[in-house]
């Protein structure tokens, strides 16, 4: 039976770069995709200029669709907005890629240092333990096993490893559904964001420019079918999309509910949206994927030279993504929890409160507790948020 140190399912952007660390460090690495490419999932493709740079790619046209300059988040009665640009605050450059070939980059980086990928090969089950797992692989070449010292689960929000293996009974997910449309009549350098109980119970549309009149337009909801809103949402832009047709179209979950209590096991880890490793106020997880599964891969690697892939020296891996990805995501958490117990009326009202610097801050997870503090000045919102942010934990 073939052999290799560690076993990758998922060729998402936790499965590439943990690939690429892993292989880097010295390990015999195999990758199992269960579809025949990358990046087949559907995403609003949007990355921010510090996602490429810890994924270890230089921008490149061959990637990038689009780069963006603005952001407008709509209020509810969609009479008021906050927007801001590059230019106003302090905010690198962001980008509208095509994920599949972004993928297809990071598959080819871990294989010049080694790692195998094999498409259209999904793991079907896994047993045993550390040091001497059994995957069974299914797909085109018949129902195969392989074993691997240990192996990191970078299979999605709809995990294998992690159902079977980890504690999911607070892992939340919100549905959401995109169509890629063509041609939009939008502003093509600014992404917009819709919220309101109307427009998208639980969660918010979203209009991201691919250039030259393509756009993923898509909606997350909770309680409502994101379809159906999504379909209401389009028709109410006659001026934007009256004349649009599908190129695309797609639905997925998305965790919104914070990371697992753990994510590592002996000779086990977790990464990326099966984990829930995704910053759950704008449902984003590229990037958080993407150092999730770097740490990962390097602390296989010298776990393995070491010989010791316990739990313990794995934990390695958790201490490390929590000292800043891990806060910054429980932190986003419990703005969510607040600002989703706000009616449409007090997001109207805070849409005409809010800086462009707060409601980065919020929706990253970065400094929460200073909105907090400038939101305590306010008579409605002290109580309503200011006290929750401050005091409630994620
Ligand atoms: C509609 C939508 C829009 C989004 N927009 C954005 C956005 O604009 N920006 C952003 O940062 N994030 C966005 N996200 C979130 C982002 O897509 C994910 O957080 C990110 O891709 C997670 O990476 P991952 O590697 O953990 O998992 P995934 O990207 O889900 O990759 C998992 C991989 O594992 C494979 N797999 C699953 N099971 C098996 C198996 N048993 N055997 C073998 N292979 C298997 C899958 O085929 C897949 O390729 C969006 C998500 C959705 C649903």
């Amino acid at each position: 039976m073939e052999r290799f140190d560690v076993a990758i399912i998922g060729a998402g952007p936790a499965g590439c770069t943990a690939a690429r660390k892993a292989a880097l460090g010295g390990a015999r690495v195999l990758v199992l995709e269960k579809e025949d490419g990358l990046g087949k999932r559907v995403c609003g493709e949007a990355i921010s200029e510090g996602a490429l740079e810890d994924a270890g790619i230089g921008r490149s046209s061959d990637f990038i669709s689009n780069e963006i300059e603005r952001v407008r988040i709509h209020a509810p009665d969609r009479s008021k907005f906050i927007e801001f640009s590059r230019k106003d605050v302090d905010m690198g450059a962001g980008f509208i890629i095509r994920k599949d070939a972004f993928l297809e980059r990071m598959a080819e980086a871990a294989i010049k240092e080694g790692a195998e990928f094999r498409l259209r090969s999904p793991a079907l089950d896994v047993s045993g333990g550390a040091w001497d797992w059994r995957i069974r692989v299914g797909g085109d070449r018949g129902t195969y096993e392989v074993a691997a010292n240990l192996i990191i689960g970078c299979d999605g929000a709809n995990s294998m490893i992690a159902k079977k293996f980890f504690d999911r009974s607070c892992y939340m997910v919100i549905g959401c559904v995109q169509y890629t449309l063509c041609p939009c009549s939008i502003e093509e350098d600014t992404i917009e964001f819709f919220l309101g109980r109307e427009v998208a119970p639980g969660g918010y549309a979203w209009i991201f420019p691919k250039g030259g009149g393509v756009a993923n337009v898509g909606l997350g909801s909770r309680g409502k079918p994101a379809k159906e809103l999504l379909e209401r949402f389009l028709k109410s832009f006659p001026d934007k999309f009256s004349g649009s047709k599908r190129i695309k179209e797609g639905a997925a979950p998305v965790p919104i509910s914070g990371q697992l209590k753990s994510v590592v096991r002996d000779g086990l880890m977790i990464c990326g949206d099966s984990a829930g490793q995704v910053i759950p106020l704008t449902g984003a997880g590229i990037h958080s994927s993407i150092v999730a599964g770097s740490i990962a891969g390097e602390v296989a690697s010298r776990a393995l030279r070491e010989g010791d892939i316990g739990a313990g020296r794995l934990s390695e891996y958790e201490a490390e993504f929590g000292k800043v990805w891990g806060r910054r995501i429980s932190r986003s958490l419990r703005a969510l929890r607040v600002l989703e117990s706000l009616s449409d009326d007090d997001l109207n009202e805070l849409a005409g409160i809010l800086k462009a610097e707060d409601v980065l801050d919020l929706a990253n997870g970065l400094n929460v507790e200073r909105v907090a503090k400038y939101l305590l000045r306010h008579p409605v919102f002290a109580a309503k948020i200011a006290n929750k942010l401050l005091f409630q934990r994620g």
